[in-house]
């Protein structure tokens, strides 16, 4: 399996079969396990071997498929899948750091994991220190000796700033601090985070894994001996694991999401390509884009753009929402990766709890909105936000 190709993988890699031989992968609707003799139960749960399972909470066959099959994809060891991508974010920082730790992250983050670093973790004794994730010189000062953990979204939501993960990893690795990577934005398919330094990477399988809209999901990968001796004792005891059903869903999600993704990112360039220097329009925010500002990082570490472009309307929130009230294809909903375009105004919704002061800091003004392309035909998706453009 290890020569298998990426496309090869999403299709068979952690694949585990019953006795009835089913083809597609079966879920194992199922909270508990049986055993045959007190004996074997007392013997699993001394140690138990990656066919013997105990409490879906502790992990389930169609879990484990899905797992064994994101690692595969991954390039990890193993991973561990959550109930949400919070419960993965969530997971994978809570067990690695205690009281009187420090920890240093990106200041542009996805605002459920801002609220863990910046809100509960120094409730905890925990001190975080923000830095501009672009600015490798305060990265390089805010990373001390005594530096646990380092955050950061090799993508950053809304504005879609890249990080140069291999110089931040390089700094955090002098100090022997873990690096934790949330890639959403970047997506398994265009990433190569680990090769690129990272000791953990999380997904929201909510987005580009599941990518048709169903199922809240996540997932942690890293090392064997990460996610079993560290990430699992916290997430089984703590309650965030995946269930059955919607790990199926997932490795469904997986034997199609490269064909997805790709598909969507070629869209999405195309929509960049075509509305940069529309008069309605400050700014056009897409990373493989020659005016984004780490477009050479982009290329460089990424080997597409990605699936989200942001518009900056010229103007502010009025005339953002006349173009989301004039689009006809493109829906108003705040989720991304889907096969379905959407759309969202970042000001008013994701990043409502922040200050004009936060989000001025951040690139967010009240015109931008962030497009998340679907699956559907770019000439059409392309139409359809002209016509919104030209409603304003
Ligand atoms: C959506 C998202 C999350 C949270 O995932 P859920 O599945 O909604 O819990 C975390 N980080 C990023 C970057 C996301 O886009």
């Amino acid at each position: 399996m290890e020569k298998w190709s990426p496309r090869t993988k999403a299709v068979h890699a952690g694949t585990r079969r019953s006795q009835y031989g089913e083809m597609s992968e079966a879920i194992f609707m199922t909270q508990g396990f049986l055993y045959d003799t007190p004996e074997q139960a007392e013997a699993r749960f001394i140690e138990s071997d990656p066919d013997e399972f105990i409490y879906a909470r502790y992990g389930n066959p169609t879990v484990k498929m899905f797992e064994d099959r994101i690692a595969a994809l991954e390039g990890t060891e193993d991973a561990f899948a959550t109930a949400s991508g919070m419960a993965a974010v969530n997971g994978a920082v809570f067990a690695n750091v205690k009281a009187g730790d420090h920890v240093v992250s990106s200041r542009a983050l996805f605002g459920s994991c801002l609220y863990i670093l910046e809100d509960i973790l120094p409730r905890f004794g925990v001190e975080v220190t923000f830095v501009d994730g672009t600015d490798l010189a305060a990265w390089e000062n805010a990373i001390r000796d005594d530096t646990k953990m380092v955050f950061l979204e090799t993508v950053a939501n809304p504005t879609l700033e890249v990080i140069d993960l291999e110089a931040v990893a390089k700094l955090a690795h002098a100090k022997s601090a873990v690096v934790v990577v949330d890639n959403v934005f970047a997506t398994p398919v265009f990433s190569h985070a680990v090769a690129q330094g990272a000791d953990i990477v999380v997904y929201s399988a909510t987005k580009h894994i599941d990518g048709q809209g169903r199922c809240l999901g996540g997932v942690i990968c890293g090392t064997t001996q990460m996610i079993r001796k560290t990430i699992e004792p916290y997430l089984k005891h703590t309650g965030g694991s995946l269930s059955p059903f919607n790990a199926w869903v997932m490795l469904k999600g997986l034997e199609t999401m490269q064909l997805r993704c790709e598909a969507q990112a070629a869209t999405a360039l195309k929509v960049a390509q075509a509305l940069e220097g529309h008069p309605k329009l400050a700014r056009v925010l897409y990373p493989y884009l020659a005016s984004h500002p780490q477009c050479d990082v982009a290329k460089r570490q990424m080997d597409a753009g990605g699936t989200v472009v942001s518009l900056d309307i010229k103007g502010g929130k009025d005339e953002a929402f006349r173009l989301l009230n004039a689009l006809n294809i493109i829906s108003i909903s705040n989720n991304l990766g889907d096969s379905k375009s959407l759309v969202t105004h970042p000001t008013t919704t994701t990043h409502q709890r922040l200050t004009d002061e936060q989000r001025a800091a951040l690139g967010i003004t009240n015109g931008l909105v962030r497009l998340s392309i679907g699956l559907e035909d770019g000439d059409d998706l392309l139409a359809d936000l002209h016509h919104a453009l030209d409603a304003i």
